[in-house]
């Protein structure tokens, strides 16, 4: 959990740090709440992330380094290679990162200023810094807070004669509902840009995620389940747009089919995107235990929801109909204070710290946020839209999301290496809630009088 921007601190409604406040309760007992001053549930470390096993791991990476081909070449190919096999898809493209992946896809599929994107609001901020980068206007579309996923009933709804393009985000490695968003894109032919930045290997009806739109995009950035320090990859069957993607990461030089006059130079405006070899010998070594890395998530993740759905006022993730596999780069579900007492999510997240179990309260709404109003005043958008679209309060009112606001209040979130241990681990989990869950009047009481 080294990515602070992907793991928001959690507010603090208890002032002072968990071990002052033991002091002030410690009654010595076990079965008390670490919070209160008990034994912790567990004492363990959870599994170290990201995972370098020097006698797998080593020979690639050091062979790369003594040849002195850093930049782009065979290694690069042979991950590209890779992970179109592996996704299913005919072609893929390394780049940078994630974040860039969905850019070069969304420009390339024509994008751009004066066109509306839609997009959920649980999601990462890159996926809507992205739409913006590309000239375009991110609507959002509110989540089914059962799936954590857009919800496709209320995407036509949103849909404008300036709509261009669904981004669905595969968010916290669960699919979204690609069946339906393909009827609704094909019904007002829109394009789909699938941002699986979280879901590696999740799959729908044994088909993977970014291979249902246009173009599929991943994130290989250090917190992901492949992680390479950054990266990313763009997966899509359409060779034209693949061979533009290829010249745009660079510098807009010909490539496949994007070759221009013969001897005419430079051809599409472009930019500088490619992975490194060293990036690429890492990617390898990682995807190398992905598969199995995934099946064990999916097992720990249905035995802790088994464990966990009947403890009142927790929901577990529900998943969209025909989901074969996830990649479960977070575990989620939602907490309902009413039936812990009113305690708060802020103090149960602190309560469950204390007992040995890592957790976040997730995202905030990314629709929320400055950056926007922002943007909305920046240079290049005055010119490219009309002051009525640039209308901040008009926009955020068309685009509100009330379901997102309180899913982002009540998600709890565990990391994905948590998922790659044991069902003792997911037993110490669930203890630590069920502790929580039968203290937690008491837990309620003592933490107010302590604020
Ligand atoms: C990580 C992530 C991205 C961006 O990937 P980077 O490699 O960090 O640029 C985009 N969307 C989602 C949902 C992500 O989690």
């Amino acid at each position: 959990m080294s990515e602070k921007n992907e793991y928001p601190p959690v507010g603090s409604e208890i002032t002072g740090n968990t071990e002052s406040m033991a002091e002030n309760y410690n009654q010595g007992s076990t079965s008390d709440p670490a919070i209160l001053g008990g034994s912790p549930v567990r004492n363990k470390p959870w599994p170290a992330w990201p995972e370098w096993n020097q006698a797998t791991d080593e020979e690639l990476i050091m062979k790369v380094m003594r040849s002195g081909v850093w930049s782009r070449a065979g290694v690069v190919e042979e991950f590209e290679k890779e992970w179109a096999k592996l996704i299913g898809s005919k072609r893929c493209l390394g780049v940078v990162n994630g974040t860039n992946a969905l850019i070069t896809s969304l420009i390339q599929l024509g994008i751009g200023a004066g066109d509306e994107v839609i997009i959920p609001p649980y999601t990462f901020i890159a996926s809507v810094q992205s739409i913006f980068q590309a000239g375009a206007i991110p609507v959002f579309v509110d989540v089914d807070p059962e799936t954590f996923q857009i919800d496709p009933d209320k995407i036509e709804a949103r849909i404008t004669s300036r709509t261009r393009a669904i981004m669905p985000v595969h968010i916290l490695g669960l699919p979204a509902d690609m069946n339906r968003i393909m009827a609704i894109a094909k019904k007002h032919k829109l394009l789909v840009v699938e941002d699986a930045c979280q879901s590696w290997l999740a799959e729908i009806n044994g088909k993977k995620v970014g291979t249902f739109g246009n173009a599929g995009c991943f994130s290989f950035q250090n917190s992901k389940n492949i992680p390479m320090g950054e990266g990313g990859a763009i997966v899509s069957d359409d060779d034209e747009f693949m061979d533009r993607c290829y010249s745009y990461h660079n510098y807009g030089n010909p490539f496949g089919s994007a070759v221009g006059e013969v001897g005419s130079g430079t051809v599409i405006p472009g930019n500088k995107l490619r992975l490194t070899e060293y990036q690429a010998a890492i990617g390898l070594a990682q995807m190398a235990r992905l598969q199995e890395q995934t099946t064990t998530r999916n097992n720990n993740a249905d035995y802790l929801k088994s464990r966990i759905k009947d403890i009142p006022g927790i929901l577990p993730y529900v998943f969209i109909p025909g989901v074969t596999r996830a990649a479960f780069h977070l575990f989620p579900f939602r907490y309902k204070k009413e039936q812990f007492s009113g305690l708060s999510r802020e103090v149960f997240l602190k309560a469950l710290q204390a007992e040995g179990i890592p957790c976040s309260g997730g995202y905030t709404p990314v629709n929320r946020m400055p950056y926007i109003e922002n943007i909305f005043k920046s240079k290049n958008f005055k010119l490219m839209y009309s002051e009525d679209l640039l209308d901040y309060n008009k926009y955020m009112e068309r685009t509100n999301c009330p379901l997102n606001d309180q899913l982002c209040r009540e998600a709890v979130w565990f990391g994905q290496n948590m998922l790659i241990g044991d069902k003792k681990d997911m037993d110490d989990i669930a203890n630590a809630i069920e502790k929580i869950s039968s203290n937690a009047s008491r837990i309620k009481e003592k933490t107010d009088k302590a604020v």
